[in-house]
């Protein structure tokens, strides 16, 4: 009788590398073979898990500076075993780079609160807490390959620093903490603490990769990336976003708790006719009264307050931009 391919002993007969470093293939004698993957603990012995490690700072490379850098850094993306996940899906409405006479070292994708928030790659938690210089809710998830992606103004974060998580974990959700004008994700990505525009490799629109291998030169770094570990955000934001954003902004946090926790109850609740552009603004000028707008406008008071999130009774700011329809 012919014995069983199970039957047979299974002896380890050799190990092939695979294009990833971490991971190997076993041979056996009985002509099967398997995956080998690095337990959790021999992931805490790579250098790239164990060295800058800082979970109470946000830069962890301050002894390297981007002179000791090298001209171009082969960042491997993805393979067989490590894969992808956008962040976000949606359009940029701040971009990366200079803003009036700041830097802008991310980009800022709109959304509304509550919307989960994707880790990008697999990799383990580096940061994950308030942020006092601006950030709000901090998530920064180091990669195998030393590239860093940091997540900003999260109403709630998911994960705890030393963690690991895979591409596609939800992190957190979307929130408008910190320096915040408005509900969005600022999204970095770093490699040694200097930033790069993190469009070069996410298309956040389609939420494509767009390398497996991207060749991260070092004129890519902004050399103002650590410059200060404050977030400086602007007010480059145009109006009709920041009507929006304010909107969506002034939820309870019971509100967004419900929502996250109870997402299909709590659908009704959410504001609707949020498309900017068929939006009307009024900016108020001295003399301004609700009672008086809503008759020019042809609006009830009760709508021009429950657009902006006001009462009958709140004080009308000079200056203020009012949300008629
Ligand atoms: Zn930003």
């Amino acid at each position: 009788m012919t014995p069983k391919l199970e039957d047979l002993p299974q002896r380890a007969l050799d190990t092939l590398d695979t294009s990833d470093p971490e991971t190997k293939v076993i041979l056996y004698s009985n002509n099967t073979w398997s995956y080998y993957r690095p337990s959790l603990q021999a992931l805490d012995e790579l250098p790239v898990y164990r060295e800058h490690w800082d979970t109470t700072q946000v830069f962890a490379y301050r002894s390297i500076e981007l002179a000791d850098l090298p001209p171009v850094t082969d960042l491997k993306l993805i393979s067989s075993l490590s894969d992808f996940h956008y962040p976000v899906m949606g359009k940029v409405l701040s971009k990366y780079g200079r803003r009036g006479r700041r830097n802008h070292n991310g980009v800022d994708i709109p959304l509304q609160i509550g919307e989960p928030v994707y880790a990008t790659f697999d990799g383990r938690i580096r940061y994950s807490k308030y942020n006092t210089g601006g950030f709000g809710n901090l998530v920064i998830i180091r990669h195998r390959n030393g590239l860093e992606t940091w997540y900003a103004h999260l109403t709630k974060r998911n994960v705890e620093t030393e963690q690991y998580v895979k591409a596609g974990q939800i992190i957190g959700f979307i929130g408008s903490t910190g320096r915040s004008r408005g509900p969005h994700l600022h999204y970095e990505m770093r490699y040694c603490d200097q930033t790069f525009d993190p469009e070069f490799i996410v298309d956040f629109e389609t939420g494509q990769l767009r390398y497996q291998t991207f060749a991260l030169e070092k004129s890519f770094f902004n050399i103002n990336s650590r410059a200060s570990d404050q977030l400086e955000e602007d007010d480059e934001w145009d109006d009709s976003f920041k009507m929006l954003a304010s909107e969506s902004g002034e939820n309870t946090s019971e509100e967004i708790l419900e929502r996250i926790t109870n997402p299909q109850k709590s659908q009704k609740s959410q504001p609707t006719g949020l498309n900017p552009s068929n939006a009307v603004y009024h900016t108020i000028r001295q003399g301004d009264m609700l009672s008086k707008l809503a008759v020019r406008y042809g609006v009830s008071i009760d709508q021009i307050c429950r657009l902006n999130g006001i009462s009958r009774n709140t004080v009308l700011r000079l200056g203020r931009k009012l949300r008629i329809k």
